[in-house]
């Protein structure tokens, strides 16, 4: 379908979403009183397998990647087709790569949280572990194709893949999410939207972490104080040396946000250690950040320094293919009256993973609220089916 013809439907798809915004809300209940948290497999398991059934329901495809510790992730693949009812679509659309709809189901929340952060609507809004990061999203999903399939709209194929451990850095979510993504046309992550106003996301910077190890040598503080070698007074040394690769006009930070070493205030410190968060915007960032950790040397010859880590999720980068994707959804929005913007987060998703693969990825097309991983995590209630109507359009319109 043309985008056009698209920009004409999202009038449509909002009057549908407003109407069954109930049903919306009443999905995205079950959703959270399922309980999902990332370390526990059986509870992520049962979530998996409540949206297996809702995604057999609309017609999907549903595949399961079995894993041992995490949740299984899931895949549901929808035919594309449609009558279409507008000249631009029509059948030829069922061939096409599909556009892949990308988030996770595991939540940070463990299991029992629901007792004391029950599922309740308030002040039109919607809360509960994991309502905003990123249940809502999940529930777009659903209503968003269920739209489709009521409209009888062309479109290409849909593909939804929802991995199990994205909040704990999506170990083995990760190759399934690049190798699904890869035939792909384009990529919509249904992450939360950015800030008060709900910005999409067209840029994120990349993720990694460093492990600093020093070994000296111990000694009694008192009777052989030249003997010993502080494992603390060479990583404090280390550590202002690292916080000198922070350049904030090229997007680079190095954070140091653990340290730990020593046994007590009378012994030389034999050993002590530093975990550093690194973020980069930039992909060509990463090698050198690398090296210029690798080049450490001990200020103190007889101690020994060791690294672990690196750069784990590469940056989303505002590429071309994903400001075309913004220009179509800022369109699209624009015909139900919504002025869409963009913006740039610190923060990794999976969408980063895509993006580095170079398939156009759009991020943030999620919920509007607040408070992602903090007690008051809720969504705006009445922003919803806005959200699923420019999805939905968007959908199309790829
Ligand atoms: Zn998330």
């Amino acid at each position: 379908m043309t985008t056009k013809a698209a920009n004409q439907s999202a009038v449509t798809y909002l009057a549908f979403c407003q109407q069954h915004e109930s049903e919306m809300l009443a999905l995205l209940r079950k959703m959270v009183e399922i309980e999902s948290p990332s370390d526990d497999k059986a509870a992520v398991d049962r979530m998996g397998a409540f949206l297996a059934e809702e995604f057999e329901r609309l017609g999907g495809q549903v595949t399961f990647y079995p894993q041992e510790a995490a949740g299984n992730h899931l895949k549901a693949e929808f035919a594309g087709g449609g009558s279409g009812s507008v000249s631009g679509g029509g059948s030829d659309r069922a061939d096409a790569k599909p556009v892949l709809l990308l988030g996770h189901f595991d939540t940070v929340w463990p299991l029992g949280t629901l007792a004391k952060m029950p599922f309740q609507i308030k002040d039109g809004r919607a809360f509960g572990p994991g309502v905003y990061d990123m249940k809502a999203g999940i529930a777009m999903m659903i209503f968003a194709l269920r739209v489709l399939k009521e409209a009888g709209a062309a479109h290409r194929p849909v593909t939804i893949l929802l991995d199990t451990d994205e909040e704990v850095g999506s170990t083995t979510g990760r190759p399934i999410v690049e190798a699904t993504a890869k035939d792909c046309e384009a990529v919509l992550v249904l992450e939360p939207s950015q800030g008060p106003q709900g910005h999409l996301k067209t840029s994120r910077k990349g993720v990694g972490d460093m492990t600093i190890r020093v070994r000296g040598r111990a000694s009694h503080s008192g009777v052989d104080f030249e003997k010993g070698r502080s494992a603390i007074v060479e990583l404090a040394r280390q550590l202002l040396e690292i916080v000198k690769f922070t350049d904030l006009a090229r997007g680079i930070t190095v954070n140091p946000g653990v340290v730990q070493g020593g046994t007590r205030s009378n012994v030389i410190a034999a050993e002590a250690r530093a975990e550093i968060d690194l973020r980069i915007a930039r992909t060509a960032d990463a090698a050198e950040l690398e090296k210029k950790f690798a080049a450490l040397k001990p200020f103190d010859p007889d101690c020994v320094i060791e690294l672990s880590g690196g750069i784990n999720r590469p940056p989303m980068e505002r590429t071309e293919g994903t400001v075309r994707l913004f220009g179509m959804a800022r369109e699209i929005a624009a015909t139900i009256g919504w002025r869409v913007e963009e913006s740039s987060t610190g923060g990794g998703s999976d969408g980063n993973f895509t993006s580095a693969l170079g398939i156009p990825t759009l991020d943030g097309l999620g919920a509007l609220g607040e408070g992602a991983h903090a007690v008051n995590e809720s969504v705006v209630i009445g922003e919803l089916p806005q959200r699923t109507a420019l999805l939905t359009a968007l959908i199309q319109s790829v």
